[in-house]
């Protein structure tokens, strides 16, 4: 069976209007690319329990689940704690990433310090996927019922270069079967949304099954994307190609006229 996968974000500055969480969107799209559907992004702040307790309602529902933030240095930074308490592991010192640690603060003209080494500090059992561009590594905790974690560090060039590198092909890998999902656009220009569903809904043609429609307004233009498993590509073409001429009218994009 297809899996899906959940992300929990974690970082006070997230909510506070501090910082814009980009995981959500950058993961999404790297997992879609491979035919995983993330189907849930949960924002929190920097607390244990909350920690805990999303994290195990989360793998309740999903055999994967990313968790990004609070693995670095600093004191609020309290992830690998919550979890170590939640899978009732230790945290151990991880000898290879205090070495690769040590060479990264140097190379940097900088001394690591106790701080700076917490980051080597690793879940036991867990497995350390590299950080190609920085410190703090990620961490795979493999759990029963082929359920898994990966831990990941919260600068978004970090966390995107590991799922890059790392977890797309080990998921890959894992799940032979995955098949990405198809979709296409229609762009449409001047008219509004409610309008257009209901030209669509006045056609003899409905939106055939397995097929998901998404309607995405922004200043004067809708974007109708259509979303389908990969076997209905001819059903998904010829609808697409139906709603490029109910719209003709509206097309906002020139190239996208077939008429
Ligand atoms: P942390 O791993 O929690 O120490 O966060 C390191 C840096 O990454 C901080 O500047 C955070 O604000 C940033 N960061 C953490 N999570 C996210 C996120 N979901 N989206 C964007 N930036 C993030
Ligand atoms: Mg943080």
């Amino acid at each position: 069976m297809k899996p899906n996968a959940e992300l929990i974000s974690i970082g006070n500055e997230l909510l506070s209007g501090r910082t814009l969480n980009t995981h959500g969107r950058d993961l999404g799209a790297a997992l879609f690319s491979i035919g995983i559907d993330l189907t849930r992004d949960t924002s929190i702040g920097d607390h244990i329990d909350l920690i805990k307790s999303v994290a195990q309602d989360a793998l309740q529902r999903t055999p994967i689940l990313f968790i990004s933030g609070g693995l670095g240095p600093t004191i609020d930074d309290i992830t690998r704690d919550a979890l170590a308490d939640l899978f009732n592991r230790s945290i151990q010192q991880h000898t290879p990433t205090a070495n690769y640690l040590e060479e990264w603060y140097q190379k940097r003209g900088r001394k690591l310090n106790s701080i700076g080494l917490r980051q080597a500090l690793i879940l036991e059992e867990a497995t350390v996927l590299p950080n190609p561009i920085g410190a703090a590594p990620a961490q795979r905790i493999d759990l029963p019922e082929k359920k898994r974690c990966y831990l990941l560090p919260g600068p978004p060039n970090e966390f995107n270069a590991i799922v890059e590198k790392s977890i797309l092909p080990e998921l890959k890998s894992q799940y032979v079967h995955l098949t990405p999902k198809l979709f296409r656009s229609i762009h449409t220009r001047g008219i509004g949304e409610s309008d257009i569903v209901e030209r669509m809904q006045l056609q003899d043609i409905s939106i055939p099954q397995g097929i998901e429609p998404g309607f995405y307004p922004a200043q004067g233009r809708v974007e109708i994307r259509l979303t389908a498993e990969a076997d209905l590509e001819n059903e998904l073409e010829h609808y697409h190609n139906h709603l490029l001429k109910l719209f003709s009218d509206w097309l906002d994009r020139p190239e996208e006229r077939i008429d």
